[in-house]
């Protein structure tokens, strides 16, 4: 694998065992994506993005094929190896947020930062509030999610995923549950970070 290929996916299948038999969610699927670019995936309900997603994220398996991701092949990784590895590498962004609600804005987007114990502990609020300043969240730091609209909670969710500086950020419908002008100044923001050298996939 080259060093600019960020994502490469080969023959990569996966089957689900459901009530009425088999569901191939994916078949055959081979791509590549390289540092710097901006992918955006669409299809239907249904048609196996968010599979697709858990699939480069490491947070489900293949039923077949390769899969190597900034510069690891997931295939190989323990299910702790796999939860390290995607708290340094990718951050993933949601439909519904998912920033945990009993903590504040600040201490969500410090969460990555303690479980992967990057940037020394003093050093950890400094670079949150710095993230936070970057999605114009500021003076929203120490306040709890459900008090933020869904665009700023969102905005909060990009800060939390760029918390440890991954080089690679999935996003899974991230502009889905926002308004037109909301998810614009979220889209903007992907803009932004794809400026800063970042590779950046979406599904809508
Ligand atoms: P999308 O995100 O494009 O809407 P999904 O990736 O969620 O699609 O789903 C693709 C297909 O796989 C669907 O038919 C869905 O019902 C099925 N599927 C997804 N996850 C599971 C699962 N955990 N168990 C069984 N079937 C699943
Ligand atoms: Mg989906």
């Amino acid at each position: 694998m080259s060093e600019t290929t960020v994502i490469n996916l080969q023959g990569v299948g996966k089957t689900f065992e459901g009530p009425a038999g088999p569901i191939h969610a994916l078949i055959e699927v081979n791509i590549k994506v390289g540092t710097g670019e901006f992918v955006g995936v669409r299809g239907p309900s249904g048609s196996g993005k968010s599979t697709l997603i858990n699939m480069i994220t490491g947070i489900d398996r293949p039923t077949c094929g390769d899969i190597n991701v900034a510069g690891e092949h997931l295939n190989d990784l323990s299910e702790n190896q796999l939860a390290r590895w995607r708290g340094k590498n990718v951050g993933v962004i949601f439909q519904f947020f998912q920033l945990l609600p009993t903590l504040t804005i600040i201490e969500n987007v410090m969460l990555p930062m303690d479980f992967c114990r990057m940037w020394k502990p003093r050093h950890r609020p400094e670079r949150a509030m710095h993230l936070l300043d970057q999605v114009g969240l500021a003076d929203q730091a120490k306040k709890l999610p459900n008090t933020l609209s869904g665009g700023q909670q969102q905005r909060a969710a990009i800060a939390r995923a760029l918390a440890n500086d991954p080089p690679l950020v999935m996003g899974d419908e991230p502009t889905g549950n926002l308004d037109s002008k909301s998810a614009d100044k979220v889209f903007y923001l992907f803009e932004d970070l794809v400026k800063d050298g970042k590779t950046f996939m979406m599904v809508t």
